[in-house]
């Protein structure tokens, strides 16, 4: 059978021979995950994606999400894929297996998530999400928020988002005006109106847990002043029971060019004065905690890019081998030669050979990234923690902004292997290339990547991360 999504060769060949991740398994922190293990989990990781979710793909799109009188409706098929999804909990795959994790190295994690997300970028974006704004809990949340938010989310029963933009807050954040007033019992009384949340509202999940970004009455203007609150659709009961609906109203979703199975919800806080929350952190430290997970959410969207891609290049290769049109080059002047598959056209095999270069070096990327992160939690040395901690800080652009930005040329290939059915609805390389353009604007645009990179990653520490990073590559040419 073809391959569908990604090539299994090539994720076993970074997983094992260049990341060589069995080794991990000599630590005890990891030491369920051998090399056997670790192949059954891709394996399920593939079937599911591929039985179950790569189904959903077309439908999600064709769809969409209905929006009627402040519900979200999402595809049936979606349903049976979440609950499939939760069942074999798979959402918070590297977290601690006290709140519904499976304390898996992030590594083989981001390679099941490559068959995951490659199945259906915008189904996915539900548990992504979840799992970011769980781990905003896990890290910043007191033991009463983690009792009553973590393992619901977690485990998929609830879902999560990340409310920062609003009409005039895109790029910069620090301008929002949603605001925040503290009440005697210690809650925050929440007014704003936020635009653009994904996974905003749905009807996957009972309850839905918002991260909001907002500024306290008295607090200081820009970034210095904005605080992270935790705001449930619902209100939750300090026994953990369901209470009355927080005054989280969804006044629309928007109709977009791709990922029409996510919602991208408009959410009005507080419209009647009643929506409350829970400062997650400290007052005023918002930002800074934001930007704690950011690396999380910019390696997950650089995924997200690299995933459309590696699919798309699947279909183009399959089709590349199947679709006869035109003669070899080498035999075109022969009498009554047939017609051939076009991979054996020049023109179809360099575009092959690039999107193929590109996949490979993407995947490579975003696992080695992964890799870093498992060496610092197996590292007992402060030094080799903070080497590799610095050298995700400089690829994390890297990963979201030059990744996505070359995901699309790889889509935008995609459509042209196949020709007038690659600009066919009936062909999956148009939506492919539609839902990977979101990637090079969310979570920060590429522009504000690039920023990033220059202005503020290569001369961190003055300059050792990145040549930490140069010292990695040449003990790999050695
Ligand atoms: C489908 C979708 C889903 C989204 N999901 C979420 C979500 O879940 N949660 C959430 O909070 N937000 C979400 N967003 C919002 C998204 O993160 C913002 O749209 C994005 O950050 C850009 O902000 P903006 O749209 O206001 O554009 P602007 O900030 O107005 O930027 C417009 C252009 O100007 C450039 N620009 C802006 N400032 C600078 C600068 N200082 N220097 C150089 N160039 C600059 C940008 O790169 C861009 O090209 C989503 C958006 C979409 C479309």
């Amino acid at each position: 059978m073809a391959q569908q999504i990604a090539d299994r060769r090539d994720v076993d060949f970074v997983l094992h021979e260049v990341l060589q991740v069995e080794h991990l398994s000599k630590h005890e922190k990891f030491a369920e995950f051998n090399k056997k293990t670790v192949d059954l989990i891709i394996s399920e990781a593939r079937n599911l994606a591929i039985k179950e979710i790569l189904p959903t793909r077309e439908i999600g799109d064709r769809e969409g999400a209905q929006f009627d009188q402040g519900k979200v409706t999402l595809p049936e098929s979606f349903h049976r894929a979440y609950d499939l999804f939760k069942e074999g909990e798979w959402l918070a795959m590297i977290e601690n297996p006290d709140w519904g994790g499976q304390g898996m190295p992030r590594s083989i994690a981001l390679a099941a998530n490559d068959y995951l997300v490659g199945a259906n970028l915008a189904f996915m974006m539900y548990p992504g999400l979840t799992h970011g704004a769980g781990k905003l809990v896990d890290t910043f949340g007191t033991d009463k928020q983690k009792k009553l938010y973590l393992k619901k989310m977690f485990t998929g029963e609830w879902t999560g988002t990340m409310l920062l933009t609003e009409p005039e807050a895109g790029s910069d954040v620090g301008a929002l005006t949603t605001s925040a007033v503290k009440n005697d019992d210690g809650t925050y009384s929440i007014t704003g109106n936020k635009i653009f949340i994904s996974s905003g509202e749905h009807d996957l999940a009972e309850n839905i847990i918002h991260p909001v970004l907002a500024r306290i009455e008295g607090a200081p203007e820009g970034t210095k002043g904005i605080s992270l609150f935790l705001v449930p659709k619902i209100w939750v009961n300090d026994d953990g029971s369901l209470g009355e609906p927080n005054d989280v109203v969804c006044t629309g979703i928007e109709e977009k060019m791709g990922i029409h199975g996510n919602s991208t919800a408009s959410l009005a806080l507080g419209g009647k004065g009643k929506c409350k929350g829970t400062l997650l952190g400290e007052e005023n430290k918002g930002m800074r905690e934001m930007f704690i997970m950011m690396n999380e959410a910019r390696l997950l969207v650089g995924l997200q890019g690299f995933c459309c891609a590696s699919a798309s290049y699947m279909h183009a290769v399959n089709y590349a081998k199947e679709r006869v049109q035109g003669k070899n080059l080498e035999k075109m002047m022969d009498e009554g030669v047939s017609s051939v598959p076009i991979i054996q056209h020049p023109d179809v095999r360099r575009q092959l050979m690039s999107m193929k270069v590109n996949v490979e070096a993407m995947r490579s990327l975003i696992y080695y990234i992964g890799m870093c992160e498992d060496q610092i939690t197996i590292s007992d040395s402060e030094e080799e923690k903070e080497k590799y901690k610095g050298i995700i800080d400089v690829l994390i652009p890297v990963a979201k902004g030059y990744v996505t930005d070359r995901a699309f040329d790889v889509c935008s290939h995609g459509v042209q292997i196949y020709g007038g059915y690659g600009y066919i609805k009936e062909y999956p390389a148009e939506q492919l290339l539609r839902d990977c353009r979101i990637t090079m604007i969310y979570e920060g645009t590429n522009g504000i990547q690039a920023m990033d990179l220059l202005g503020r990653k290569l001369g961190l520490n003055n300059g050792k991360p990145i040549m930490d990073l140069l010292g990695e590559m040449q003990h790999t040419i050695a």
